[in-house]
Formats: structure tokens, C-alpha cells, sequence
């Protein structure tokens, strides 16, 4: 029985890259040339000038001066007015989130007030508005109660029935009870989570087993959750996850060669993450001095997201309003330790809670405003990224064997990193996407 259906399989697997086979084949072979005004190659080396780019199919074959044969009937995209970067990464959004502005009903009117297919249509119109702006992969970290929603999104990108990056999902994301919005109902009424709720090292361990089974490509681990001012002016923040129940998920996780990421702005939270072995911190805005040497000496990736905190804030003197000034001040302090300190940063925009309609690139204004130089913020959202979603060398980098994700702009990021907010060619898996920049 089971051998009948392993030759099955095989047979149906064969016909299925036979089929698939027969209209790409020919666009296999097929070779564009790049014509770069300047290559930022994403691995932190300086532009080179007047290069060239041959893909071949999805993928790059090689980098050339311009002094290189270009065969006869070879087809060139002409960016040599511009700065070509590879296709840009962000590893923190939400495409199956429209905004949190309170005026708008905030966070929960995602839930109560979209059904499925709305909120589907919404992520799909996400997911071209990134590929728009340069962005050719997302770490998408949980879909705020759309289910598993992101693996099909991917999908859909990947079968080509829509345009969109690549895709790393997080599906559901953990966090405990008293955890997770939708809260402050009526206690009778049994209100939907946008993350799926655990108590106990069982229940973590399930959820995380639950998750990975239905395509995860990362677990998202919410370690805190409210946090408020208290009477000294500090930001406090509540922690979610027992060290015990974190340590579950980690170890299912990696067990299937995974990795999770963990939400955490401070305090306890925070240091469970740590001692947890999560492997990436998300926003952390107040990390003490302590806690960035170990993150140093376990390698934890940091993923900042500065840009949300400096919207929606509630009145200054009031509750809220005094929370929303410290969380950005705080957060300011701790990037630049963490600078210092050389840790390995990676972008996050956390779009989703910012509305999609935003310029997702504004993040490289605000981490160079705080003093990381515009090639080390490039290489966040490029190589750096690539490497913490185990893609080296394949996302992230224009060099031979890689993807062809490759964007272009006009000017020169390292003098205006403001440029990089107006991306003028979008090539994604040797396809081109757009091209504003065509003579
Ligand atoms: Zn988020």
C-alpha cells in the first residue's frame, strides 16, 4: 500500500514538472543583460561602477565590467542612469493587517469588521504594493487571526496568480491568555485572538506543532504584551510566556530546522526571550546593557521597527500618550547600543500596523537618522536579512547563483537614503515587475 503510493506520487510529481516544465523551458535559457549605472551588490562593498548583470532564467549567472561580450539577440534593460541594488527585504510586516489608527477603530476593526475575503483581497493588495516599492521578500510575522492565511497568500504568489514577494510566514503567532487582543469585551462574550492563545509548556509545544505542520516557515512568540508607564516615568512591560512554555516551542521549532521570533519591548519578557533561545528579538526597545552582551554572545538577531512608533500617539499627559513618547524614546537608545555593540540588525517595518498605503523604505531614514550608515542599513534589508532567513547567497546579494531579485533607483542611497523610498525597476525571480526607467 504504501509503496503503490509512493510510486504514485512520484509519477504524479513527474507529470506535474512536465507540465510545469514545457513553457518555462524555453524561458530557462533565456538571458537579459543588466546594464548598472553603479551595483550595490547588497554584501556591504562599495557601488561599482558600469556593470553588468546576465540572467539566465530566474537566477543570476554572472557580474561583468562593461567591457564584456554581450552574444548577439541578447535582450538588455538599460539602467545605466541608475543605482541597482538586489531586491529589498523586510523582516518584520503584517499583510493581513489595515492599519491601527484609533480613529479608525484601531486594531480591532481588522477583526470584527473584515471577513476572510476581505482581509484575503486586502494581503493580496499588500503584497503588490511591496513588490511596487523594491521589496521582493517578507518576513510576514503572523496574520492577526487570518489563520493560515500567509501560506496561501504564498502560494498564490508562487503558482503566479498574483504579483507579490517572496514569502516567509509565521502563520498564527503564540501568546498566553491575557496575551493577545481582541480584549476589554464582556467577559460572556467568547471573542476571536489574533494569535492563538497557550498555557502550560504542552500547549505551547502543540501550538508550535500545530503551526509548523500547516507551513510555517517561522514561529512568532509574543513575550510581552500591555505596556504602560509607572509612577517613576519607565516603561513597563507585561511579560507573556513562562521561560518553561517558550523553551517548548524553541525546541519543537528547531527540531524541524526552524527558527522563532519573538515579540519583546523590555524587562522580564524580554529576558526570558533571551534565556529561551528565541532567535530573533522584534522591536526590543529597551534592551539593558546586560541583555545586548548576550545577545552578542548568542547571536540573536535584532529586528528594530522605529518608524510605527512615531504615529497614532495618544495626547501628551495622558496615560497612553505618555506610553507612546517613552516607547519611541527608548527605542532610539537601545538601536544605537545595539549598534555599537555591532549587533546583526535587521529591517523591520512592522507594516500592517502601519496602513499599507505607507512608504514602507521610511524605516532607512529613521536608522540612519540614529547613526547606522546608509550601506549598513542596505545591507539590513539585503545579505544581513538573507543570512538570518537562511537564504546566504540565494536573496539579498546581485552575484552569480543567486535569485534575480534586483531593484534600481536614480541618485546615490549612501548620500540620500531618502532614494531608495522611490524605486524605479522592480525585477523579481528574473521577471520584470515594473520598469519606470525604460528608454
Ligand atoms: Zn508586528
Amino acid at each position: 500500500m504504501k509503496k503503490k503510493m509512493i510510486r504514485a506520487i512520484a509519477l504524479l510529481a513527474l507529470v506535474a514538472a512536465t507540465v510545469r516544465g514545457q513553457a518555462p523551458a524555453a524561458k530557462a535559457e533565456r538571458v537579459t543583460v543588466i546594464r548598472a549605472g553603479a551595483l550595490i551588490d547588497g554584501t556591504g562593498g562599495g557601488p561599482r561602477k558600469n556593470q553588468l548583470i546576465f540572467v539566465r532564467g530566474n537566477r543570476i549567472e554572472k557580474v561583468a565590467d562593461a567591457t564584456a561580450q554581450i552574444p548577439p539577440d541578447t535582450a538588455v534593460i538599460d539602467l545605466s542612469s541608475a543605482t541597482v541594488l538586489p531586491g529589498l527585504i523586510d523582516s518584520h510586516t503584517h499583510i493581513f493587517l489595515w492599519g491601527e489608527d484609533p480613529a479608525k477603530g484601531g486594531y480591532d476593526e481588522n477583526i470584527l469588521k473584515a471577513g476572510i475575503a476581505l482581509r484575503a483581497a486586502r494581503a493580496t493588495f499588500a503584497c503588490r504594493r511591496a513588490l511596487e516599492q523594491g521589496f521582493t521578500t517578507l518576513r510576514d510575522l503572523e496574520t492577526e487571526g487570518a489563520g493560515y492565511g500567509d501560506i496561501e497568500i504564498k502560494e498564490a504568489i508562487e503558482e503566479g496568480t498574483i504579483p507579490g514577494p517572496r514569502i516567509f510566514g509565521a502563520t498564527r503567532a503564540i501568546s498566553t491568555t491575557g496575551g493577545y487582543n481582541l480584549e476589554g469585551y464582556a467577559p460572556e462574550l467568547d471573542m476571536p485572538k489574533g494569535a492563538q492563545l497557550v498555557d502550560g509548556p504542552v500547549e505551547a509545544r502543540k501550538a508550535a506543532r500545530q503551526q509548523l505542520e500547516h507551513g510555517a516557515d517561522w514561529i512568532k512568540v509574543y513575550m510581552t504584551h500591555r505596556s504602560w508607564v509607572d509612577k517613576e516615568g519607565k516603561l513597563v512591560s507585561q511579560p507573556t510566556l513562562t521561560l518553561e512554555e517558550l523553551k517548548a516551542v524553541v525546541d519543537e521549532t528547531h527540531g524541524w530546522g526552524k527558527k522563532v521570533a519573538c515579540h519583546a519591548y523590555n524587562g522580564i519578557g524580554l529576558q526570558r526571550a533571551l534565556d529561551g533561545g528565541c532567535d530573533s528579538i522584534e522591536h526590543g526597545l529597551e534592551i539593558t546593557d546586560a541583555q545586548i552582551a548576550q545577545m552578542a554572545r548568542q547571536g540573536t538577531w535584532y529586528c528594530p521597527t522605529i518608524s510605527p512608533y512615531y504615529g497614532d500617539w495618544a495626547p501628551e499627559n495622558t496615560p497612553g500618550g505618555k506610553r507612546d513618547r517613552a516607547r519611541a524614546a527608548v527605542h532610539e537608545v537601545s538601536f544605537k547600543k545595539a549598534l555599537n555593540a555591532h549587533l546583526k540588525i535587521v529591517f523591520g517595518t512592522d507594516m500592517g500596523g502601519m496602513p499599507w498605503t505607507e512608504s514602507i523604505a521610511q524605516e532607512f531614514k529613521r536608522m540612519v537618522g540614529l547613526g547606522m550608515t546608509p550601506m549598513d542599513a542596505i545591507e539590513s534589508a539585503t545579505s544581513r536579512a538573507a543570512d538570518m532567513l537562511d537564504m546566504k547567497g540565494e536573496i539579498g546579494v546581485v552575484a552569480p547563483g543567486a535569485f534575480a531579485d534586483i531593484v534600481a533607483v536614480t541618485g546615490d542611497p549612501q548620500k540620500d537614503v531618502g532614494v531608495l523610498e522611490q524605486v524605479r525597476f522592480v525585477m523579481k525571480d528574473g521577471a520584470v515587475f515594473k520598469n519606470e526607467l525604460a528608454k
